[in-house]
């Protein structure tokens, strides 16, 4: 059945995963060790401290952004109304954007009713925003539209920040490639999983500094479903 179907590929994607995790997280933990012998030995050094917590952060995300993935099946889809769940999503990175010297503008439609789990939907354009953000370090703008048919809905992003070499956009997406020093390389891997859970598609096209656009599409329908 379909279910087994969807089970087993998860079955899959955590066992991929597992052996990614493990290897990612060994090096931080090998840093951790090293600096508590020094500690213990009494090298007292703050700068240990501050090291040791840069670790720390890393591991914590990686554990982190693996959690959505690794999390209980069946995740219950309800409806939602999409301009409330992107816009909670804005306000919640505003401060970043603010930061950052980016700019977010957008043109929603209010009343669109999508068949989601909220906090997945939310996960998905939180990690799109933060790369979008990230993209752009000397500041730029995003733009966020929104476009509605009978049977999709459809959510773009848009930033005018370093785009992504045509020889690397492909493995874009791949569990743990990353361009950033401290980057975790998960975060679109997520999306694709949550998009592809909600039955939805995802694009992603680039190019070299002059930006990078996001296409997701989600069927418009409206009946209550499980995934
Ligand atoms: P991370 O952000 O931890 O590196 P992601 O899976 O979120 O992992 O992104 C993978 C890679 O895709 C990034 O390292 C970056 O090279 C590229 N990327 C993603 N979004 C953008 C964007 N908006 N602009 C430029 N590059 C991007
Ligand atoms: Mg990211």
């Amino acid at each position: 059945t379909e279910e087994m179907i969807i089970r087993s590929e998860k079955l899959s994607i955590v066992g991929q995963l597992a052996a990614g995790v493990a290897h990612e997280i060994r090096n931080p933990l090998t840093t951790l060790k090293g600096f508590t012998q020094l500690l213990k030995a009494g090298k007292r050094n703050d700068a240990y401290i501050d090291l040791m917590q840069v670790e720390l952060e890393r591991i914590n995300q990686i554990v982190n952004e693996f959690m959505v993935i690794a999390k209980p099946q069946n995740v219950e889809l309800q409806q939602h109304d999409l301009y409330k769940i992107i816009d909670d999503v804005i306000q919640f990175m505003e401060m970043q954007a603010i930061m950052s010297k980016v700019e977010i503008r957008y043109n929603l439609i209010e009343n669109v009713i999508c068949i989601c789990n909220q906090d997945q939907l939310k996960q998905v354009f939180i990690n799109i925003l933060k790369n979008a953000i990230e993209a752009m370090p000397s500041g730029g703008n995003i733009e966020i539209r929104m476009t509605c048919t009978e049977d999709s809905i459809g959510i773009q992003f848009f930033d005018d920040g370093t785009g992504i070499p045509e020889e690397i956009l492909t493995r874009i997406g791949e569990p743990f490639f990353t361009t950033k020093e401290t980057g975790t390389g998960l975060g679109i891997m997520v999306c694709h999983k949550i998009i592809e859970a909600h039955h939805g598609t995802m694009q992603i096209e680039s190019e070299l500094n002059k930006g990078t656009q996001i296409k997701i599409v989600l069927p418009n329908v409206d009946h209550s479903t499980e995934i």
